[in-house]
């Protein structure tokens, strides 16, 4: 008997990203690309086409799955953009500096940041799977307030302090993380009655879906809280059918997914291509949160959208999109009680 064509397509479409084995994700995150000039050649570019001089500054890291979304012979891929050392990151800029959202007053050994009433976050890791060149916390001293000892005494601020309901974790990238390593936090956080719900801020589901496999999927899933899943998309070629499809899976298993984005001139400063992010991101079953402002961070000034600019791209996509496709635009303002609307 022969097996029938639709029940073929069905399974594969269905297959789960455990098919590949579920520590695949750590596989591809050792064989990121950690050289500019690879990833140039590889995109039939001048592999000179970078500063070395950025790089030291900030290292350069991208996943293969992130690369091959990019396209080849274009200089100002919206991807490539996003990851690759400008000469422009090196130059001072009045106004642009180390702690663009005031943090640094808020560091104390813990690995807590806490700015929001209710909300309490811990910076899991300093480590990322891909180096965003806008990051804001790319000058983040993260060697003094990140590891065991950091960790522990943050957890024991959250215990001590009943206003807090939700405990966000981020970095760096939490889900950089081991799923054995994640697992330990969330069974800490059980344990304090207070907390009603943990949210992750993540880069990886959509840099390197491998990592949404169904042993984390099963962790996020199982908790006595409800998990809140925030990815952070830029464009919409950003989401191939891989990430769609995995996030899809994670969506369909009850998760909610929500997307932040950051504004990035040259890259994603443009309606058709947020309608178009926010149109995709819904297909996967993620609503759009958050539309940031670029933070001031030192080296990101070339990235920068004015805020004409801003609020006009604001109108015209509450023009042409459903209100719950409109991402908020926000800006972080040091020392505000939220972020800010626009
Ligand atoms: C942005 C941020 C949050 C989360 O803010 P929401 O508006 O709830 O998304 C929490 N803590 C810190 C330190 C933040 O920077
Ligand atoms: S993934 Fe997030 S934290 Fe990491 S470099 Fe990019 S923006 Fe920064």
């Amino acid at each position: 008997m022969s097996l029938d064509p639709e029940i073929i397509a069905l399974s594969m479409i269905t297959r789960s990203p455990d098919l590949q084995g579920s520590n695949d994700w750590q596989v591809q995150l050792r064989d990121s690309i950690r050289d500019p000039a690879e990833l140039l050649t590889l995109l039939e570019l001048p592999p000179e086409g970078y500063s070395p001089a950025a790089g030291r500054e900030f290292p350069f890291r991208v996943p293969r799955a992130f690369a091959a979304r990019m396209r080849v012979g274009d200089a100002h891929d919206p991807l490539l953009r996003q990851v690759l050392p400008d000469r422009l990151e090196t130059f001072d800029v009045a106004g642009f500096g180390a702690d663009p959202v005031g943090e640094l007053s808020l560091t104390d050994g813990t690995n807590l940041l806490q700015k929001y009433a209710g909300r309490a976050l811990l910076v899991m890791t300093g480590a990322c799977a891909i180096n965003c060149r806008y990051c804001f916390r790319r000058t983040f001293p993260y060697a003094g307030n990140i590891g065991v000892r950091a960790l522990a005494g943050g957890i024991d601020t959250i215990r001590a302090d009943s206003s807090v309901s939700e405990v966000i974790l981020s970095g760096g990238d939490p889900l950089i993380l081991t799923d054995e390593a994640l697992s330990r936090v969330f069974s800490e956080l059980a344990g304090i009655a207070h907390i009603r719900r943990v949210r992750i801020h993540s880069r990886l589901p959509i840099v390197l879906p491998a990592r949404l496999n169904n042993a984390l999927l099963r962790e996020l899933t199982t908790q006595r809280y409800p998990i809140v899943l925030v990815v952070h998309a830029n464009h919409p070629r950003e989401l191939d059918d891989e990430t769609l499809g995995a996030l899809r899976h994670y969506r369909d298993a009850g998760m909610t997914i929500l997307n932040q984005a950051v504004l990035l001139r040259g890259i994603n400063d443009d309606a058709g291509i947020l309608a178009q992010l926010s149109e995709s991101l819904f297909e996967a079953g993620v609503l759009p949160y958050y539309l940031h402002q670029l933070d001031r961070v030192s080296g990101a000034a070339h990235f920068e959208v004015s805020l004409d600019r801003t609020q006009a791209l604001q109108r015209e996509l509450q023009a042409r999109l459903p209100g719950y496709l409109v991402p908020r635009f926000v800006r972080e303002v040091a020392g505000e009680a939220s972020k800010q609307p626009l």
